[in-house]
């Protein structure tokens, strides 16, 4: 169920719903909009009495939502959501979603400080706000470098201070999701976890972005059940990500499903982001599938991006050479204008080593 406010509302009559809604025993998730705030209702396993909501003060109408999902639906919140990232310390102001197309860019895992910093240094200057790097891998083989943990986190909280980029890493599992929640600007949940329930709930219950990858066979639906989970438990930053899927080609890794990007625009108000590395897994189908992405719609990109890919202990094949990436920022610049986007090129000061 959704509780419209009327447009002039006031705050003590939002929460006065609010309150009304708990005291049902259901939960209540304020939805501010530009022109008005809607109240979701979850946790109601019958259809719920809207005859005394409706009565309350402020209340414009009370609806049902038919769709499985609700808080990730348009239904629910008409216009598209936007992640703010405030500007703190050395970090400029960033958003996901809306006009500004997010780049997200860095190693598929950090190896050493030396590698992450180069990486960093190089993406930096491109003018990328987000750097990625994974701390925690989920590996196909136990025995494949499982990534470097702590250590990995610290030398990302490094590069924060120190380029002002904003960190983006995996959690691989509960106890990891603690740790990365602490170093982290966005905590990504990777496409073998999608349907990791419990991680997905844990993280529902953070206040941090979360960056949810498609699972390698989920449906739009199951996608979107998923971002439904942690956004049921309050955390309502939620950004997803298309990283290809399983199919019958051979040509590629993944099959990047492009498709994807406007059929969740028309179901949701979430922003999305394509990954043409592991929606590819070959470094020459990269630039153009992410050229392709911006074209679509996308709200941004994430790449793996490696100074020395054929050296990389995970995802070399598929990594951008700095050189590479810098020519996909100068051309994603150039396409973003035609379908009514901007890429902020944050040339960042550097904070000197000490
Ligand atoms: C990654 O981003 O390095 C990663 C492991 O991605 P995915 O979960 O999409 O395979
Ligand atoms: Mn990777």
């Amino acid at each position: 169920m959704l509780v419209v406010m009327k447009t002039q509302a006031t705050p003590e009559e939002i929460q006065a719903v609010c309150d009304h809604i708990e005291q049902l025993g259901y939960r209540a998730h304020p939805l501010p909009g530009a022109q008005r705030t809607a109240i979701g209702i979850t946790g109601n396993k019958d259809a719920v009495d809207r005859g005394n909501i409706e009565a309350l003060s402020g209340v414009a109408e009370v609806i049902r939502v038919s769709k499985a999902y609700k808080l990730a639906s348009r239904d629910v919140k008409e216009e598209d959501t936007i992640i703010n990232f405030p500007a703190s310390g050395s970090s400029a102001e960033a958003t996901i979603g809306g006009r500004n197309l997010a780049i997200i860019a860095g190693p598929c895992s950090i190896e050493s400080h030396d590698q992450a910093f180069a990486i960093a240094e190089k993406i930096s200057t491109s003018g990328a706000q987000f750097f990625r790097g994974g701390a925690y891998k989920p590996r196909t083989s136990p025995y494949a470098f499982q990534g470097l943990g702590l250590e990995a986190l610290q030398i990302m909280a490094e590069i924060r201070d120190r380029f002002g980029l904003r960190i983006v890493t995996e959690a691989i599992d509960n106890e990891s999701l603690e740790l990365v929640a602490e170093y982290a600007d966005v905590i990504q949940i990777g496409a073998r976890n999608m349907q990791n329930f419990s991680l997905l709930k844990h993280a529902g219950r953070l206040r941090k972005p979360v960056l949810l990858k498609r699972g390698l066979s989920a449906t739009l639906e199951e996608f979107l059940m998923s971002a439904e989970y942690i956004m049921s438990e309050g955390n309502y930053q939620v950004i997803l990500c298309e990283r290809g899927v399983r199919t019958f080609a051979d040509h590629t890794r993944n099959t990047l499903d492009l498709s994807i990007i406007p059929a969740v625009q028309r179901l949701s108000h979430l922003p999305i982001l394509v990954d043409p590395s592991h929606g590819t897994g070959r470094r020459d189908s990269v630039l153009p599938m992410a050229r392709a992405a911006v074209a679509t719609g996308a709200d941004g990109i994430l790449v793996e991006v490696h100074d020395h890919p054929e050296k990389a202990l995970s995802d070399g094949p598929q990594s951008l050479y700095p050189d590479q990436f810098a020519l996909m920022m100068n051309e994603l610049e150039q396409i973003a204008p035609v379908v009514g986007r901007t890429l902020p090129r944050v040339l960042h000061a550097v904070s000197p080593a000490i």
